[in-house]
């Protein structure tokens, strides 16, 4: 850390958010289970999944206990 004031995101570089910790929201969270699941890392850093991806992968944690 050069920056000595909030971590970054694990994903994209934006400072951490409390709630989703290491990444800096829900979105880069899914994006990191998402990959996951897939059984390994296939995004190249700037591509993100699509809207549709997401959502099923909320659809997915929600039902999930
Ligand atoms: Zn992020």
């Amino acid at each position: 850390m050069t920056l000595g004031k909030k971590a970054l995101c694990a994903l994209c570089d934006k400072p951490q958010a409390e709630t989703y910790k290491p990444f800096c929201s829900a979105r880069c969270k899914l994006i990191d289970l998402g990959n996951w699941m897939n059984g390994g890392y296939k995004l190249p850093s700037e591509e993100a999944p699509s809207e549709a991806e997401i959502l099923d992968l909320s659809d997915y944690l929600s039902h999930k206990r």
